[in-house]
């Protein structure tokens, strides 16, 4: 059975032994709820690491007072199993009470890159994500941390981190893994009732035409948002927070496609909060 590590006391005993073995360490950090998205990134880690760290902890602070973190799903039987048979070597899953304890008061906090897209409807949601995904560097000390590109402002967030705070950790960012359907997994999806679900399609329908258009020379981003926008909008049971075209490195928006750009969008399916992207770099035939 895969070890599952509470306390960062005993994370840094393991850590300590694996650098004495002379081994390279990964980090895949996670809320949990794992699923083959997750388990990419813990078969990617395996590729280039001796050692691979999932860390499972659903973070407090990364959620806003209106948001889902009492409802977010768990199942840490689950998760031990999938890390397992990806050769994960331990879960780190503490209590929310061993990451902040009592008199906590230290964030990390960006001012760039963190304005646009979902800081906007989540305000503090990105000082929360710094703040826990610097935590877990400092206790897991990574040569190599693992992101999703589903999570695309994050996956931006974190690389613009450890750049500005010289933390010497190279960021991965690996593709979405999707459903048979398109509908890019996450942990949320399992809050959709089977009609959300197929109400869920008109986000990767929208991405796989937003692409479509890119790959055939468009570069109005208008256009491309407004048709996107159409599609989703045909959907009864869609509501969108956002459908943007931004600057892949400064997440500021563009109003034509001249440089790697990201189209990402988050749209409610009933009272889900659902999100997807594609970044034109990844888009064959789009101009470079
Ligand atoms: P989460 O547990 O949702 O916070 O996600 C943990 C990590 O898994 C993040 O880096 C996500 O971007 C990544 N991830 C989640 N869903 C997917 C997916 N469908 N494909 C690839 N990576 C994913």
């Amino acid at each position: 059975m895969i070890k599952i590590i509470k306390t960062v006391a005993q994370m840094r005993e393991i850590i300590k032994e694996w650098r004495r073995e002379g081994q390279t360490i990964g980090l895949v950090p996670t809320m949990g709820y794992l699923h083959e998205g997750h388990a990419s990134l813990i078969d990617a880690s395996k590729r280039d690491n001796g050692r691979t760290v999932v860390s499972d902890f659903v973070n407090p602070i990364q959620f806003g007072p209106t948001e889902d973190l009492e409802s977010y799903p768990r199942d840490m039987d689950r998760d031990s199993a999938l890390a397992e048979e990806h050769g994960a070597d331990v879960i780190f899953a503490p209590q929310a009470e061993e990451m902040y304890r009592p008199g906590f008061s230290s964030f990390v906090d960006m001012t760039v890159l963190t304005q646009e897209l979902c800081g906007l409807s989540r305000p503090t949601h990105f000082r929360g994500v710094c703040t826990v995904v610097s935590k877990l560097f400092n206790i897991v000390t990574p040569d190599r941390a693992y992101f999703g590109k589903k999570d695309a402002q994050q996956l931006a967030v974190i690389k613009h981190m450890v750049s500005d705070l010289n933390m010497d950790i190279e960021i991965i960012g690996c593709p979405i893994v999707r459903e048979s359907d398109g509908l890019a997994k996450s942990s949320r999806n399992t809050y959709l009732n089977g009609e959300e679900r197929q109400a869920a399609l008109a986000l990767s329908k929208a991405v796989g035409l937003g692409s479509d258009m890119v790959s055939k020379g468009e570069t109005s981003c208008k256009k491309i948002i407004e048709a996107m926008k159409e599609l989703i909008e045909a959907e009864p049971l869609a509501r969108i927070d956002y459908v943007k075209i931004v600057d892949e490195a400064d997440m500021q928006q563009i109003e034509t496609i001249d440089r790697p750009a990201l189209c990402a969008m988050a749209v409610y399916i009933g009272k889900t909060r659902l999100i997807d992207n594609f970044f034109t770099s990844d888009v064959k035939g789009a101009q470079k």
